[in-house]
């Protein structure tokens, strides 16, 4: 089924309007995606008609609204297929996901002289929470290099697990390059030695199905903004068996089963990792972004965003100069570039100014801009929304950045 794009688009009210009287021009998905209507509207309606602070009430609204709360979580259950509700839990981001299982499953697992494993593809969310814990625990951290393509070397990965090694956390997609990870494979290596692995799904969920199940990974975390909900919620998951035996990051309201000042005890999963007042607003949007994708259809989204990536891979490459960074086999709808001779933000100031939006710099992946010896890159990141027109335009920006730098 091919997808009606003009259609689409018009559920993205933020879309149709000119930024410098040109026609708005979003390519920095990656970043954060725009909100389809009917999830701005749940917004309105739940604060208009429905809000009451949830779990804690025997009123109505307080019932009501956490039922639909509890319903969210069996959407993303269903969504990302975990095999438990209480496997799902509602975090603020992937950054919060990830330092609450660093903190927790460090707290527990990782001692003096233990190691854990990340990748030099990793965002700072996946990166600083880990070298936190080493700090803390006196663990050692240990990074998986890359090839000239930016994809992982899976030989290097092997060489580094060791008898030491407590946890493996790597992305799905990277968000600077757009490298699909082979994390299938990274998972079966790391247990065959028992390791469990943490993959983070910030720039993957969004782009295709994921079943966490079928990958059997340990935690899998992503973002509600970046999938077309609202900001301030995002998703932990985990197996219940870890996240049973792992302590509770954040501690107060709701995480308890009773407290005296002598003693706490905690509250079951998923409350265990909830403390406080969840941003439950946030979790329904969430819930109407993942259905409202999952009616647009996960393999058409792939298919029509792996066009627009070959279409636009072509089309820029042909710019002399031009130096696509991150030209792995396997990609997501991400192309990230450099200019000769010309400064990454001279050129994104130049293609703001056509009403087209990019980002420039180092992507929260400074380690990565490192090992490939540059300061940054231009990202352009397109979603199911985004036309072959729209890359036409981004095109002739970089012809006129080309003219007045070149
Ligand atoms: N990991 C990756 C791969 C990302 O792309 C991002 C966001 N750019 C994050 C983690 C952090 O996500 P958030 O800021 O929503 O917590």
């Amino acid at each position: 089924m091919s997808l009606d794009i003009q259609k689409i688009r018009k559920d993205f009210p933020i879309l149709n309007q000119q930024i410098y009287k040109k026609p708005l021009v979003y390519f920095d998905n990656g970043a954060t995606t725009q909100k389809p209507q009917l999830v701005i509207d749940e917004e309105v309606k739940i604060y208009s008609e429905e809000n009451s602070n949830i779990h804690r009430g025997v009123h109505y609204l307080s019932e009501q609204l956490t039922q639909r709360y509890e319903d969210a979580r069996k959407v993303v259950r269903k969504f990302i297929n975990a095999k438990h509700d209480h496997e799902v839990i509602f975090t603020s981001g992937t950054t919060e996901s990830i330092n609450t299982i660093a903190f927790s499953f460090g707290e527990k697992y990782v001692n003096e002289g233990d190691e854990i494993i990340i990748s030099t593809l990793e965002h700072h969310a996946n990166i600083v929470p880990w070298q936190i814990l080493c700090e803390r625990k006196n663990a050692v951290l240990k990074i998986i290099p890359i090839n000239e393509n930016g994809e992982l070397i899976l030989e290097e990965y092997e060489k580094l697990i060791s008898s030491k090694t407590k946890i493996v956390a790597v992305n799905h997609v990277s968000n600077a390059l757009g490298t699909i990870n082979d994390i299938k494979r990274i998972i079966e290596i790391a247990h065959k030695r028992d390791i469990p692995v943490l993959i983070d799904g910030a720039q993957s969920v969004q782009h295709g199905n994921v079943d966490v199940k079928e990958l059997d990974c340990d935690f899998y975390v992503f973002s509600g903004h970046k999938i077309y909900g609202p900001n301030g919620i995002g998703v932990l998951y985990g197996k219940e068996k870890w996240l049973n035996e792992m302590p509770p990051f954040m501690t107060g309201g709701e995480m308890i089963k009773k407290v005296s000042f002598e003693k706490t005890t905690f509250n079951e999963l998923p409350l265990k990792f909830e403390a406080g007042t969840p941003n439950y607003v946030a979790a329904i949007g969430l819930a109407k972004a993942i259905e409202y994708i999952q009616n647009v259809g996960l393999k058409n989204i792939a298919e029509y965003e792996k066009e627009l990536l070959d279409y636009a891979t072509k089309k820029l490459e042909s710019i002399e100069g031009l130096k696509i960074i991150g030209t792995a086999q396997n990609k997501i709808s991400i192309i990230s570039f450099i200019l000769e001779d010309i400064h990454n933000y001279d050129a994104g100031m130049v293609i703001d100014k056509m009403g087209i939006a990019v980002r420039t710099g180092h992507h929260c992946a400074e380690p990565l801009m490192d090992s490939l010896n540059i300061e940054g890159t231009i990202r352009a990141s397109f979603s199911f929304y985004n036309t072959k027109e729209e890359i036409n335009s981004l095109y002739d920006a970089l012809l006129t950045v080309k003219q007045m730098f070149g």
